[in-house]
């Protein structure tokens, strides 16, 4: 299997190519020429696998040029029980009769993104091997987050690499950004930028773009890659757990086979969603796939009226890893609603560099609608949603979590549709202490995140996980904030290389 850019089909590459690369030179996503297909079978034969088993399978039709005992290596090193808690690597919980919460959070880092950024390290360091490269990867990040954390977890101390993050200083919760600050390692480098998460990946894309930065960088055998959702490495990953959880309710009789599940996700820049789409293009009985947003709601206009427009006010809200107005992945989306019409997709994204909109065609519109469902939660209705979800089943979700299955309620009431739901649950609510203490009515005010974790651990009983409280020891290591347009000279100067 190939891989191809949304901007340009000439361009064909293999995995190890799109992955060691993270973005196409002319500024385009790789996205793969063809699926691998599920039949009934081939999932019921991955029902009876652990974890790793699946990933192995799935990824083995994915990356063509690696050898089945190289996927394994990969894979095993990723998801191992010690770093996730268990076996299962994910944990389904069922809320009532029909809803399944599928928890991704229980990694090194506490939230969905150790699935991919466990992961991808390895893939892309097999990657660079087999092209040949010998520059230095650096792994360059723009994060809402937890995605920066995760990867300083996955790329920490990896040889042949290095890791420079850049996160919004007024977008971020104190735990996250206390999860960076303390990170350890001898490859990475972290620092704060005045502006939100769109200004750090405008400028990190910028970067990656810039001819004299890939220049300066070559001259001193460095190479840049993307840790981003933007790298088909961080999607692979996963395709795999929505497989898996398919698979999990089936042998747990939960569902019969065949049997169409609809799939919720709260949503930022379309990655995690994207891959259940192409889980469902695989084969995959997946009914509807429901697109949860934030106050941020740019994808649920986009869904409803076929009109992108990030010309609006940027909300800094409770669920800050959804704090997005470009979604980069729904390029990928495009690509194959427009059955691969690159120029019309690059005309589109053009619009969106030059006017911040674009409208897509009303065949395009219809397609998109009829497999997705659009809907956001407004800050007061995710707090009760924290509350509710509280006193009904004793179940405490993130912020996050709670956009999703408030969509999810709204769904189900204006659609009557009565198919079973997986609901991916994507933090741990320690993550984001004051906000879940203050959703059930405490009061969260001037305390740190600690005493705050404390106080919802009384509240709730729920356990704080160990990887949060050790941050309470751990030193402070970066305390840089830097301006938007001199993010440039920090990546030279973490590199060692001089600003001329
Ligand atoms: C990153 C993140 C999201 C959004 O995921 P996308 O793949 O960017 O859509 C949602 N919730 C949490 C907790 C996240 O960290």
């Amino acid at each position: 299997m190939n891989y191809t850019s949304t901007r340009d089909k000439k361009v064909v590459v293999s995995a190890s190519r799109a992955i060691s690369r993270g973005i196409s030179a002319e500024g385009g996503l790789f996205v793969p020429t063809s699926l691998p297909q599920l039949s009934p079978e081939r999932l019921n034969r991955l029902a009876g696998l652990s974890y790793t088993g699946r990933a192995a399978d799935i990824l083995g039709d994915f990356l063509d040029g690696f050898s089945a005992k190289e996927i394994q290596n990969c894979v095993e090193a990723a998801y191992t029980a010690k770093k996730f808690g268990e076996e299962s690597i994910t944990q389904l919980a069922k809320l009532g009769e029909s809803t399944y919460m599928l928890e991704l959070w229980h990694g090194p880092t506490c939230a969905f993104k150790d699935m991919a950024l466990q992961l991808l390290p390895h893939l892309m360091t097999e990657s660079v091997r087999k092209e040949g490269e010998e520059e230095t990867v650096v792994i360059l990040v723009a994060t809402s987050g937890d995605t920066g954390k995760a990867a300083l977890e996955g790329f920490k101390d990896v040889p042949g690499t290095e890791i420079i993050v850049f996160y919004p200083e007024e977008g971020v919760s104190p735990m996250q950004k206390l999860q960076m600050a303390t990170q350890e390692g001898e490859n990475v480098n972290v620092a704060a930028i005045e502006g939100n998460f769109d200004d750090a990946q405008t400028g990190v894309k910028r970067i990656f773009t810039d001819p004299e930065m890939t220049r300066r960088l070559a001259k001193n055998r460095l190479a840049f890659s993307s840790a981003n959702s933007i790298n088909w490495g961080r999607l692979v990953p996963q395709i795999v757990y929505y497989v898996s959880a398919y698979c999990d309710l089936l042998s747990d009789g939960e569902i019969r086979p065949g049997e169409k599940v609809n799939v919720v996700v709260p949503t930022g820049n379309f990655g995690n969603i994207l891959a259940a789409y192409y889980a469902k293009h695989m084969g995959v009985p997946i009914g509807r796939l429901i697109c949860a947003s934030n106050s941020n709601k740019v994808l649920t206009d986009f869904i409803a009226t076929g009109t992108y427009d990030r010309n609006r006010e940027f909300i800094t809200t409770m669920s800050p890893s959804m704090d997005i107005l470009i979604s980069s992945n729904l390029e990928r989306l495009l690509f194959h609603l427009m059955d691969g019409d690159d120029k019309a997709l690059r005309a589109l994204m053009e619009s969106l560099a030059a006017e911040g909109r674009y409208t897509v065609p009303d065949a395009v519109r219809e397609k998109l609608q009829a497999e997705f469902f659009g809907g956001y939660c407004s800050e007061e209705d995710t707090a009760r949603t924290i509350r509710e979800v509280f006193e009904q089943y004793c179940y405490l979700c993130d912020t996050h979590t709670a956009v999703a299955v408030n969509v999810c309620r709204q769904y189900a009431e204006q659609t009557g549709d009565t198919a079973k739901t997986i609901i991916a649950s994507t933090a741990n609510p320690y993550k984001f202490p004051h906000s879940v203490l203050a959703s059930l009515g405490a009061d969260a005010g001037g305390i740190d995140e600690f005493e705050a974790a404390e106080k919802l651990a009384r509240l709730t009983g729920c356990e704080i996980p160990p990887q949060l409280l050790e941050l309470k020891q751990k030193p402070v290591l970066f305390t840089r904030t830097c301006r938007k347009d001199t993010m440039d000279s920090f990546v030279l100067s973490a590199l060692g290389i001089a600003c001329r």
